[in-house]
């Protein structure tokens, strides 16, 4: 049976971009008979507010979507420790205590996820009572697991590639686990078996496949669909005034409508669908 997720963060409303990401993986899960879960991505304690995520299922009625609601990261925090811990065991995470500027300074490479760790404290002493942040050896990794296949359902089969992105944190300085733990354990937690998001995190799927195979977890597909860009070729972000679905709800739009026009890729003026 396919299963598919929304898996919003409770750091800001949602708008247009979530509402097509809702649908796509709805549709996807509603034409095959399946399962369309919502889960809320609240593992950045400080910043996420319950009040928003209670505003997403709103968001999510109005645009006339069902869904059934897993437990929030919030709630997952002592499986995200269990799964890095078997991982230090192995030898697989190093200590970090680099500071933004510090990584900066070394004037990293920019992947596609930002900068690459630049190795600045790899084998260096580690300073007492400093905050400590652990990262994945990405090339012992591979070592361990060898070459690593996994299928997008639009760009086809893909070499797993994680070194694009580097070392990356899996267990944050202030935070319990990192966006790309949490989120490989969770979607093998509620049995995801297509993972469809924004194109924006395609190389994330790299890392992601590796933490499978490290984790031995079962490996879902994807569907990595394009994002909405606003007159700019920007993604839209509610940073640069794109409406949040809340206001829209507020100021009595037809939900229902909307879906269908997204769904048609009738899109607002000023509004296209394509690659950041
Ligand atoms: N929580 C992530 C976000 O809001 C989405 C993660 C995902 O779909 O994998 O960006």
């Amino acid at each position: 049976m396919i299963v598919t997720r929304f898996a919003p963060s409770p750091n800001g409303h949602l708008h247009l971009g979530h509402a097509y990401s809702a649908i796509v993986a709805h549709d996807l899960a509603r034409e095959a008979g399946g399962r369309f879960l919502l889960r809320v991505e609240d593992i950045d304690g400080a910043r996420s507010r319950p009040e928003l995520a209670a505003a997403f299922r709103q968001d999510l009625k109005w645009l006339c979507l069902t869904w059934q609601e897993v437990p929030a990261q919030s709630t997952r925090l002592a499986s995200y420790l269990e799964a890095a811990e078997a991982l230090k065991a192995r030898g697989l995470l190093y200590p970090c205590q680099c500071t933004r500027a510090e990584i900066a300074a070394a004037k990293p490479a920019i992947g596609p996820e930002g900068p690459i760790y630049p190795g600045t404290c790899k084998g260096r002493e580690l300073t007492p009572d400093a905050r400590i942040a652990w990262r994945l050896d990405v090339q012992r990794a591979l070592a361990i697991t060898g070459p690593l296949e996994w299928v997008d359902q639009i760009a086809g089969s893909q070499q797993a590639r994680p070194e694009l992105l580097g070392d990356p944190v899996l267990l944050r300085k202030d935070e319990p686990a990192s966006y790309h733990l949490a989120v490989t354990l969770d979607d093998a937690a509620d049995g995801i078996t297509l993972i469809t998001r924004g194109a924006d995190l395609f190389a994330a799927s790299h890392l992601h496949r590796l933490l499978q195979a490290l984790l031995e977890l079962p490996v879902p597909e994807w569907h990595h669909h394009d994002l909405l860009l606003d007159e700019t070729g920007r993604k839209l972000a509610k940073r640069r005034g794109s409406p949040s679905l809340a206001d829209r709800r507020a100021s009595g739009e037809d939900g229902l409508l909307l879906a269908e026009q997204l769904r048609l890729h009738a899109f607002p003026s000023g509004i296209s669908l394509g690659k950041d």
